[in-house]
């Protein structure tokens, strides 16, 4: 192994004054500050309460546990806040909650709210990823004694992720994605089947939680319209693990203001109104006895004015006390009191309710909870380095060799490729230590992996080991990973990136940003003193960033303005976002909907974007699935095995050596397809579930991912039973396995044809021409792309090609290709629906 980077460099003790400011702003209403004391020492959660909550055998009575577990809770330093909370929230309709890491916010807060006596449906948090959702569902299970999920019809937690519901009849608080909140937007637009929604982790700022957001504001301040309006107010919390909250008040009270000028203005309105109103006296309707609007001392409406003209749409208030007639508000309740007029608008408290006030009360609070964090110290490389995996192996064997047990070590690396390079060359390293040196264990972590494969780097290791966990960004937040003391930092991330040009997104590796690097540093001093190795010098610390660009100013809108349109946002344009991207920007993802199909030329949802938007997949392949439902659904099951094999990164393996692999090409080359990656992976599925005898085996012979074609066939089970609860597949007893007949590895010209013809419908802007020198341009942008190595038509020529995706390193690359003719090309861009 290469030199140890961090010897005799220059060390540095890092405090925690980033924290302490929590500025206020002169604007807000800052109604709570809550300080919690740093502990500095006997960290109250000891080592094995945590691992007992991790037990899994045992069945120790719930009960039991979660009273072990309080006394865990009322250190957490959110607790003695928990009556603030409560009273903020009795008394606004939004708080905005930023405390440090560790300090209790996701698991605490859902807990004290549901002792609110507002409090009576349920409570959702959602979190950026699925990971975390489950894991604090299960966490939050175990610290109030009750079952988890569909486990039980009685448990009061659950969870809901992509591909994975686990909720109960007796369900109050719901830990669950962004993207399954936005879905449940969809069905229940007023979220009428919850008190509070929390929303987790907002510094991120996914382009979901930026969504999210504007939703939320929508309902909350009454900006929202249309027909079932909530009756009860909706609650929001909104969490995050940085003090910058100043953003995020600014932003509802910007919504609360604008309802609140309106409101004056329609108040002016009425005041006109009501003088004009002895003009309509005396005039009766035929249909007084039918119209509901008629109270006793309601004004009758005039009989020519149709029911046309009735518009209640924009009505401010109750519908039986006001109609708008050609645009006019018109009060028929005249004689009520000024005060009771002076109502909000926003859901009507249900007669009775004080804690529903007037507009001129607070809507916004804000709280600090300072955490508990011990002290790291921080380590920097004196030079760059250039290959940070290199770093990072170098780095986990000196601190094994160099740090006592217990103290488990966390990587963080740039996606899936990284970590399982890693994976494997510390697993090689470590087959040569010392017999007497403490074992290893490499846990992997990265989103495409299946929830029972990540929930392993929760558990405690057994004996004498030390776990070293190699993950992506996601663990950088709101997972809590037990025993964790030493972190490694490479200081690198994916990011989406969209090329403007080329109207193609991709992910690039990125430097991260300084509060990402004081997330991820923080991991080392939860349970203890902390060490954290940062594999970057302290300038390109001091270099970095402050914060993150919002994922929303740096990825494809289209499937954003879908979510919005497909939810009844028509004025995209007016949508309450925090940072709103370009115009042209919109534009462009404006276009790209219409170009699918997913809406009509009046910019209206189509059928097809209906569909689309039901299924949790980009608006590409969401396109191609519905596409391959028209026509009876004939070739649908195909399509969604390889829809499947597409959201598993890395299937085929690259084996090391060149004798490896040539061995791979020679074992795969059954399932190759000349017409390249799409029909290749189709037949590996097929040939794969078509395998009954060993799976492994048969993996391992062609050097294919065996963990990778799990996770295929789990998601190809779950989105063939979504197609069917969409009514796009045939119930399981009538669906037609066509080319079973034939053999797995038999399918026709003719089907493959048809099935690249569906996939261009989602994907004709990732084309590209072969040209007279050739290379490949592509049609939009007319750029220079070139096929990926990893694809089966590597180094082919063929007369045009589809990529499912843009990978950019020091060149274009197109990835999962397929060769397609011309004329498809030109066929995919007509016939889109036209409503
Ligand atoms: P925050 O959201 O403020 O970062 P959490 O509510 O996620 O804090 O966690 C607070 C504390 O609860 C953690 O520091 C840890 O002590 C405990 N905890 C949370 N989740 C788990 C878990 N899965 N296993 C063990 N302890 C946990
Ligand atoms: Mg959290």
């Amino acid at each position: 192994m290469a030199s140890e980077p961090f010897r005799g460099q220059k060390r540095k003790r890092e405090h925690h004054h980033h924290h302490s400011k929590g500025g206020t702003n002169p604007h807000v209403n800052v109604i709570q500050k809550l300080d919690g004391k740093i502990t500095t020492q006997g960290g109250p959660q000891s080592k094995s309460t945590l691992q007992e909550s991790h037990s899994k055998g045992g069945r120790i009575n719930q009960r039991e546990k979660a009273k072990s577990l309080q006394a865990v809770r009322e250190q957490l330093p959110i607790w003695r806040s928990r009556k603030d909370i409560r009273e903020a929230l009795d008394q606004n309709d939004v708080l905005i909650l930023s405390g440090e890491t560790g300090s209790g916010k996701s698991t605490q807060v859902p807990q004290f709210l549901l002792e609110s006596q507002w409090c009576k449906g349920q409570i959702a948090i959602t979190q950026p990823r699925r990971v975390a959702a489950i894991s604090l569902a299960r966490r939050v299970a175990a610290e109030m004694g009750t079952t988890l999920g569909s486990s039980s019809p009685a448990s009061r937690v659950g969870y809901s992720v992509r591909f994975d519901n686990s909720t109960s009849p007796a369900m109050r608080v719901k830990y669950l994605t962004e993207g399954m909140l936005l879905q449940e937007l969809l069905r229940d637009p007023w979220l009428k089947n919850y008190s509070i929604v929390v929303v987790d982790e907002v510094h991120e700022r996914s382009i979901n939680v930026d969504l999210i957001l504007g939703f939320l504001r929508r309902i909350v301040t009454g900006e929202a319209q249309g027909e079932g309006k909530r009756e009860k107010r909706l609650k929001v919390v909104i969490m995050s693990a940085t003090v910058d909250v100043e953003s995020f008040v600014e932003f509802f009270q910007t919504g609360f203001r604008k309802i609140e000028e309106q409101q004056k203005q329609e108040a002016a309105d009425e005041e006109e109104d009501n003088y004009s109103e002895s003009s309509w006296s005396g005039i009766s309707t035929s249909e007084d006895e039918k119209a509901p609007l008629q109270k006793d001392n309601s004004i009758p409406v005039n009989g020519n004015v149709t029911k046309a003209l009735l518009r209640f749409k924009n009505k401010p208030r109750d519908k039986s006390d006001y109609i708008t007639i050609n645009g006019k508000v018109i009060n028929l309740v005249p004689d009520r009191s000024k005060s009771q007029q002076k109502e909000p608008c926003l859901g009507q408290p249900n007669g009775q309710n004080e804690e529903y006030r007037t507009l001129d009360t607070k809507h916004v609070a804000t709280c600090f909870i300072k955490g508990r964090q011990y002290p790291v110290q921080v380590f920097y490389m004196p030079e760059p380095t250039n290959d940070f995996l290199e770093s990072s192996l170098t780095a986990v064997f000196q601190i094994h060799y160099g740090e006592p047990l217990p103290g488990d070590i966390l990587v963080f690396l740039t996606g899936q490729d990284t970590v399982e390079a890693l994976q494997k060359s510390v697993e090689d390293h470590a087959t040569g230590m010392a017999p007497e040196m403490p074992k290893i264990l490499v846990l992997p972590l990265f989103a495409a992996l299946s929830p029972a494969q990540q929930a392993q780097v929760f558990l405690p290791a057994h004996g004498y080991t030390r776990k070293v966990i190699l993950a992506t960004n996601i663990a950088e937040t709101s997972l809590t990973i037990p025993g964790i003391r030493y972190v490694i930092d490479t200081g690198k991330a994916k990011a989406k990136h969209f090329h403007n040009g080329l109207g193609l997104e991709s992910l690039l590796v990125k430097t991260i940003s300084q509060s990402s690097a004081i997330q991820r540093k923080g991991r080392a001093g939860r349970e203890m003193p902390g060490k954290c190795w940062r594999l970057y010098t302290e300038q390109g610390y001091q270099e970095m960033e402050k914060t993150g660009q919002p994922e929303i100013l740096r990825c494809d809108l289209s499937s954003a303005l879908l979510v919005m349109k497909a939810r009844g946002v028509d004025d995209v344009i007016n949508f309450p976002l925090m940072n709103p991207p370009r115009r042209d920007g919109i534009e462009n993802g404006l276009l790209h909907l219409l170009t699918l199909g997913a809406l009509t030329e009046r910019g209206v949802i189509s059928s097809i974007g209906i569909q689309m938007s039901r299924l949790p997949l980009l608006p590409s392949l969401a396109r191609v699935i519905v596409e391959g439902a028209r026509n009876d659904g004939e070739y649908l099951l195909e399509i969604i095995d390889i829809v499947a094999a597409l959201t598993v990164e890395n299937l085929f393996l690259n084996p090391a050596t060149e004798e490896k692999r040539e061995e791979a090409d020679t074992a795969r080359a059954e399932l190759t397809r000349r017409q390249g990656d799409l029909l290749t992976f189709l037949a590996t599925v097929r040939s794969y579930a078509a395998e009954n005898a060993n799976r492994k085996a048969w993996t391992e012979k062609r050097y294919i991912s065996h963990r990778g074609m799990q996770n295929v066939m789990n998601v190809r089970k779950q989105l063939r039973s979504l197609c069917q609860q969409q009514k796009l597949l045939p119930p399981s007893s009538s669906l037609k396995f066509h080319d079973y007949d034939e053999g797995p590895l038999n399918v026709s010209e003719d089907i493959s044809t048809s099935i690249l013809k569906c996939f261009l419908k989602g994907f004709h802007a990732n084309t590209a021409r072969l040209m007279p020198d050739g290379s490949y341009k592509t049609f939009v942008g007319n750029h220079a792309v070139a096929i990926h190595p990893s694809s089966v038509l590597f180094g082919k020529k063929v007369e045009a090609l589809m990529f499912v995706q843009f990978v950019f390193t020091n060149k274009s690359y197109a990835r999962g290709v397929s060769a397609v003719q011309l004329n498809w090309i030109g066929d995919a861009l007509d016939g889109g629906e036209i409503a």
